[in-house]
């Protein structure tokens, strides 16, 4: 795997990718990397002729009370796993690199960016636009592979591409799960033990959510009630929200129709948890 740890590497990595006629496909991640991220490698790989991965904690995504200064970083482990699933490229920017002096465009997803995970992170997904805005430029990727365990990030970048005419196929991928059914997340290695088992709600929350659907359900308030119950029952009291949505905008919906997505975020002890489930009414 080659590493790319400026500009003039990838600039030419990517020039000599073009010059081959060769597709190149894009996994974007912040590393502390996991099977969730591998299993966008391994996609990447079959649907592309190349494939780079990039590590960047974007310091425009976090807040002032964030965790950008401990976000977990694990650069040799991730350079193994990436180089294991046969990565060919991976780009190691630096902050001065992606944001040089005198940076001072901004990209903003407006209101789609303020709703559900927006409200307690304002700024964050204008941040995650920003940064995805300048790596595909630089990168210049046919496709780019994203996680729909962030599903409102992979709604945002989806529209952010259409809106402006990035050639570029964004691809969203499904959440892998651990056995217990909590979503694979760096974020996972602030949970104490305890935390950890308080933590698979999350999931059973989404499935109880499904199961209501299943038998009938159709008002989204009882279904984010019976998410609710779940989540308190296993010990989860701080949640930020749970909302039934309309899975291509993400708008609301007075009666459960078409195709749903369930959101929830809540916190377990210091981390700050997401998960999600596209509730098919099939
Ligand atoms: P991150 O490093 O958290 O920015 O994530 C990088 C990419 O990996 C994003 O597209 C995430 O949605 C995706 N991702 C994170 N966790 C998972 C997971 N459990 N399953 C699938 N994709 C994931």
């Amino acid at each position: 795997m080659e590493l790319l740890n400026d500009l003039p590497s990838l600039r030419a990595w990517v020039a000599a990718r073009e010059l081959a006629r060769e597709r190149i496909g894009f996994v974007p991640t912040m590393g502390a990397l996991h099977a969730g991220h591998l299993s966008l490698v391994r996609q990447a790989r079959l649907r592309c002729d190349r494939v780079v991965a990039s590590i960047f904690v974007n310091p425009t995504q976090f807040g002032p009370n964030e965790d950008f200064a401990r976000y977990p970083r694990t650069l040799e482990a991730d350079q193994a796993l990436l180089a294991g699933e046969g990565c060919d490229a991976l780009f190691l920017p630096d902050a001065g690199m992606i944001y040089p002096e005198g940076f001072t465009t901004r990209v903003s997803v407006g209101s789609l960016g303020e709703d559900l995970c927006g409200r307690s992170r304002p700024g964050h997904f204008d941040g995650v636009a920003l940064v995805v805005t300048i790596l595909f430029h630089l990168v210049r990727p046919a496709a780019a592979f994203f996680g729909l365990k962030d599903y409102q990030q992979f709604v945002v970048i989806r529209r952010l591409a259409r809106d402006l005419a990035m050639p570029v196929e964004v691809v969203g991928l499904p959440t892998v799960r651990e056995a217990d059914g909590l979503a694979m997340s760096s974020r996972n290695r602030y949970l104490a033990p305890g935390e950890r088992e308080r933590a698979a709600s999350l999931s059973r929350a989404l499935l109880a959510a499904r199961e209501r659907l299943r038998a009938g359900e159709r008002d989204p308030a009882v279904l984010e009630e019976e998410a609710l119950r779940v989540l308190r029952e296993g010990g989860v009291t701080e949640v930020e929200y749970v909302a039934v949505r309309e899975a291509e905008t993400l708008a609301p919906m007075e009666r459960v129709s078409g195709e749903p997505v369930m959101l929830l975020a809540a916190r377990v002890g210091r981390a700050r948890l997401i998960d999600n489930m596209v509730l098919s009414l099939a």
